[in-house]
């Protein structure tokens, strides 16, 4: 009932070029594809030579941040509606490296995900604690606070609209993934949070929750055998397409 996403982040990489090749690697790779959602979010410089290379096909174009604002005096910042008329379905909100350099809040990626959703984005909105707060054994605190905190602008009808993309802080281009269990257990976690926060189970078994944090070829089959892990958002493997196409052709038969 939900369909799998798996989301290619390219963070602060490719030339215009090198985007326009990589993306139509990914296009070729996918054929036939059915049944998966595949988004590459490449920088915003990007982002027109990624939509010419996938137009036509069933991969999507994200970006990797917004404004909330639809327009005005915010010097360096792109909005919602900009976004769509760069042929964006999808954006990334409160992304931990965002939130970690940048100054993203639970506040503002609230801002953020209310105003994706008025402009007709799927928001992505990532949440994920650091290695001292696992160690403190905070994790599940943490986790509630960035789930509830960055989806409080939602109104109940838009849940089905929104992905969350659960990311360990620890695991993200560190090449250390959480195992399964340790995801599952958090993506477990996030349904029934969500479950308070929409007021319905059945609205929070709509919505998809994608586990980021160094999948690679060889550990997607096991997490994406995990009931609550809806897809990934890749980072680091996402720039090599024979790698990423293999995150995207996840083996089935392990579910
Ligand atoms: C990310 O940036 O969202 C990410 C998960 O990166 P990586 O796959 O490289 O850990």
């Amino acid at each position: 009932m939900r369909t799998t996403l798996i989301a290619g982040n390219w963070k602060m990489n490719c030339l215009g070029g090198e985007a326009a090749e990589l993306a139509a690697a990914v296009v070729r790779g996918c054929g036939e594809l059915s049944g998966r959602e595949v988004v590459l979010a490449p920088p915003y410089t990007a982002l027109a030579a990624v939509r010419d290379a996938v137009a036509g096909s069933a991969v999507a174009l994200g970006a990797q941040d917004m404004y909330w604002e639809p327009a005005g005096a915010f010097t360096g910042e792109v909005s919602g509606p900009m976004l769509v008329d760069a042929g964006c379905s999808h954006v990334i909100v409160g992304h931990s490296e965002r939130r970690q350099y940048f100054g993203s809040t639970d506040y503002t990626v609230a801002k953020k995900t209310a105003a994706a959703l008025a402009a007709g984005l799927t928001p992505i909105v990532c949440v994920g604690e650091t290695l001292e707060q696992r160690e403190a054994g905070n994790t599940m605190q943490v986790i509630d606070h960035q789930v509830a905190g960055s989806l409080c602008e939602v109104a109940q009808g838009d849940f089905s609209s929104v992905v969350i993309a659960y990311e360990p802080v620890w695991a993200i281009g560190t090449g250390r993934t959480a195992t399964p269990e340790q995801a599952e257990e958090v993506h477990g976690h996030i349904r029934t949070v969500l479950a308070g926060v929409t007021g319905a189970g059945e609205r929070a078994a709509q919505v998809r929750i994608l586990y980021g944090g160094s999948v690679k070829p060889d550990n997607v089959d096991a997490l994406m055998a995990c009931p609550n892990i809806d897809g990934a958002l890749v980072g680091g493997a996402s720039l090599k397409a024979e790698d990423f196409l293999r995150i995207v052709r996840y083996e089935e038969s392990q579910q």
